[in-house]
């Protein structure tokens, strides 16, 4: 899994995701008044990132509406600072490795304990009992554990490769935008 972190191809594979999501929200117009919606991206940091600089986000043109439409994101997962991937398959990998492991990757991709904590936190209380996990988790033939998410997740998804973890990153893409808010925290 910590291979696929340094895979190039990859990251531009997401970024031309994301680019195509936000046109295809930006062709739908606002939501609000049908007004035409023009780009309003945020910039954005993000650690372990491959150059990302703008989350694309979409800002209506209507007067008196001006009303923000924020296309779904298979590169940030809410407002994390770290990338997507990185929170998804740090998180998977840490299950079930011993704490010496769990060190050492830490230190390589230079998180600290606190993060882990949290991302695992979040996982366990917030994305399980999000809308959007309960109306999505029966839909998979395989039952995904809940106690190991996102580690259930990467495993039916295929997620230790490229294919795989692109398909999982579009299915998480919607926890990204303002209708599910409530998993965008932390
Ligand atoms: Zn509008």
């Amino acid at each position: 899994m910590e291979k696929i972190l340094r895979d190039r191809r990859l990251y531009e594979l997401l970024e031309k995701v994301d680019k195509d999501l936000a046109l295809k929200a930006q062709v739908g117009g606002c939501e609000h008044c049908g007004g035409r919606l023009h780009r309003g991206d945020y910039p954005r940091k993000p650690r372990g990132d491959p150059g990302w600089e703008r989350r694309y986000s979409l800002c209506c043109s209507g007067e008196g509406c001006r009303k923000r439409k924020t296309p779904p994101s298979v590169r940030f997962l809410g407002r994390k600072i770290y990338i997507g991937v990185v929170v998804v398959l740090v998180s998977a990998m840490v299950q079930g490795l011993s704490e010496g492991r769990v060190k050492r990757l830490r230190q390589e991709l230079g998180i600290d304990r606190r993060t882990l904590k949290r991302w695992r936190e979040w996982w366990m209380r917030i994305f399980v009992q999000s809308v959007f996990w309960r109306a999505e988790r029966g839909r998979f033939r395989r039952r995904v554990v809940e106690e190991k998410l996102p580690l259930g997740l990467v495993r039916v998804f295929g997620a230790s490769q490229r294919e795989g973890l692109l398909n999982l990153m579009k299915f998480l893409s919607p926890i990204s935008t303002n209708s599910c808010k409530e998993v965008m925290v932390m």
